[in-house]
């Protein structure tokens, strides 16, 4: 994947989660403060607007802009858990000058650590993290031998993912707050998660 390659894919997360943006405020109504959909779309509508100004030679370049860029227009948790783990991603490739298949593991893993380090969190608390350690694991244990199988895989892993979240209660971020009661919804960090997961299954 080159380094125009990957702009278009960032183009294409940040449509992803713009087009859900009513779907994510209203999950984050239910067990958050309803403000989900609109960092996320405001977000990445500011990170559309950057990269389309800038000049990018290397795809680490292209991930650190993106999560500076998150961490400065959202105000909500979303927006530093994000950029961190966007700019965690910068630094795991600083040196290609393109991304392979091999590289997704890496980029995921330092993802995932990024949130992990600045959000406290570990798997099993309702969070994006309960949709990203599976996709990893399925990633990981498949392996990028046969695409065709992969996908599948990691889609059905994804639905699996997200019925486990919704019956999780959430023991981080706002929905903490609710306990037993953020029982039976689906976290909204999660779905934007998804959401971006999804358009990365697509590309693969
Ligand atoms: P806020 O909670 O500040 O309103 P958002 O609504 O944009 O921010 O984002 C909420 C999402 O962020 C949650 O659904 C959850 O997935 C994620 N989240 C919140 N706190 C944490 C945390 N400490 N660690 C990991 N993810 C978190
Ligand atoms: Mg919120």
């Amino acid at each position: 994947m080159t380094v125009d390659e990957l702009v278009q894919l960032i183009h294409r997360l940040g449509n992803s989660v713009i087009k859900d943006e009513e779907n994510l405020t209203q999950l984050d109504a239910a067990i958050g403060d309803g403000d989900h959909g609109l960092n996320m779309a405001k977000g990445f509508k500011a990170v559309q607007e950057k990269l389309k100004q800038e000049q990018f030679s290397k795809p680490s370049e292209v991930l650190k802009t993106v999560g500076m860029t998150l961490v400065s227009t959202v105000g909500g948790a979303s927006g530093p858990l994000y950029g961190t783990a966007f700019m965690q991603m910068a630094m795991s490739v600083k040196d290609k000058d393109s991304l392979s298949i091999d590289d997704l593991s890496i980029l995921l893993n330092a993802a995932k650590e990024g949130i992990e380090k600045r959000g406290h969190a570990t798997n099993g608390e309702k969070t994006m993290l309960d949709m990203l350690v599976p996709y990893i694991n399925t990633l990981e244990s498949v392996g990028t031998n046969n695409m065709t199988q992969l996908k599948k895989d990691l889609i059905s892993t994804m639905k699996k993912a997200k019925q486990n979240i919704i019956e999780m209660k959430a023991t981080k971020g706002r929905a903490s707050y609710l306990g037993e009661r953020s029982v039976d919804h689906m976290d909204p960090g999660a779905q934007s998660m998804m959401d971006m997961l999804t358009v990365v299954t697509e590309v693969l």
